[in-house]
């Protein structure tokens, strides 16, 4: 169900009387996890709306540039739980199912706040009062500026770095399937209300520490090809962070590389997290070949074209062999 024309009158109906809020955004945030709540906070808070971004994940590096990405804060429930109970209103962003949000969904459910739910995931399975919810929509940021932009109050240069970067990362740096005349015409406005490319692609992409591009070449290294060329899998062992000293978040972005073999229409990234006993498998495909369908079977989720899910307790070659013999009937 697309509530979004319903759901931004609602949105803004709730900020207009909120005193408090509560921003928050999945684990492991990516480019449109923080770019959305950071595009969110700063419209709040120049509303003089008391707003605090809690995440059960901490931010990665190459998003800390963002303005006010050091008073995000990282979720435990001694110091939030009353902060959470308490507010009038709580924004969950950029996901679709409450076990995103980990340990704090808890708190975040039992809250008596109004919950406010902007996402473009498919199912959402989240009952939130308001839901800004558009599965066409390339971003939660896109979602955040027609939010931003239906007030009429205009985006700060604050708001318009966070949102173009999310706009930015979640179309693959405008590349990916919906990047449309739209997309180009907003990222013009947020240009124009003080979002500088240069400077955001520079911080968000060439910002790295050595440790990644290490693990990068590991990650390539171990490529391999299936089902005639059509399934290209990459492996990262718990083995290669520690050889390395990378960290969880340094495999962001490491699955685009999956696709740009010729052939190629979908790209499987393992990656075993050292200590944790979880292999979390991200899927990337091109055209109508259905990642989600392949993430669901997993009891994963995603887009059409950008899927991901968990599995735990199991061998890195067990779960491998697995989802690779399941991935032949999307490819073939
Ligand atoms: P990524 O591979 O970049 O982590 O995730 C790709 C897509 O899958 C993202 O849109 C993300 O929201 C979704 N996704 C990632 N992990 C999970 C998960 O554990 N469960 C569900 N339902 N979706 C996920
Ligand atoms: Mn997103």
């Amino acid at each position: 169900m697309n509530t979004l024309t319903t759901g931004i009158p609602q949105c803004l109906e709730v900020l207009a009387s909120a005193k408090t809020i509560i921003i928050t955004t999945h684990q492991n945030p990516d480019g449109d996890a923080i770019g959305s709540a950071l595009g969110l906070y700063h419209f709040a808070v120049n509303r003089g709306i008391k707003a605090t971004i809690i995440n059960f994940s901490p931010t990665p590096a190459n998003l800390q540039f963002l303005p006010a990405a050091h008073g995000i804060e990282v979720y435990t429930p001694e110091s939030h739980d009353a902060l959470i109970a308490a507010a009038d209103a709580i924004c969950i962003l950029d996901l679709n199912s409450i076990n995103r949000i980990q340990t704090m969904g808890d708190a975040v459910l039992a809250s008596p706040a109004v919950k406010v739910l902007i996402d473009h995931h498919q199912n959402p399975t989240i009952d939130a009062g308001v839901m800004v919810v558009d599965t066409d929509s390339t971003s939660t940021c896109e979602l955040i500026f027609r939010i931003i932009d239906a007030s009429g109050l205009g985006f700060s240069p604050e708001s318009a770095m966070s949102i173009y970067t999310g706009i930015m990362t979640d179309t693959g740096g405008f590349r990916y399937p919906r990047t449309d005349a739209e997309i180009f015409q907003m990222a013009g406005r947020l240009l124009d209300y003080g979002a500088d490319p240069v400077a955001i692609a520079e911080n968000v992409f060439n910002s790295s520490p050595f440790s990644r591009t290490v693990l990068l070449g590991k990650a390539l290294g171990s490529l391999t090809l299936s089902y005639g060329g059509k399934l290209s899998v990459m492996t990262v062992t718990a083995d290669d962070f520690l050889q390395t000293n990378a960290l969880e978040e340094d495999t962001e972005g490491f699955v685009s590389h999956t696709l740009s073999i010729t052939g190629v229409v979908m790209g499987i990234l393992f990656v075993e997290f050292p200590g944790k006993n979880a292999i979390k498998i991200s899927i990337r495909s091109k055209g109508d070949v259905r990642a989600n369908d392949l993430a669901g079977e997993i009891n994963g989720g995603g887009h059409l074209n950008a899927a991901a899910g968990r599995m735990y307790n199991r061998s890195l070659e067990d779960v491998r062999a697995e989802v690779v013999e399941k991935a032949v009937k999307y490819v073939v």
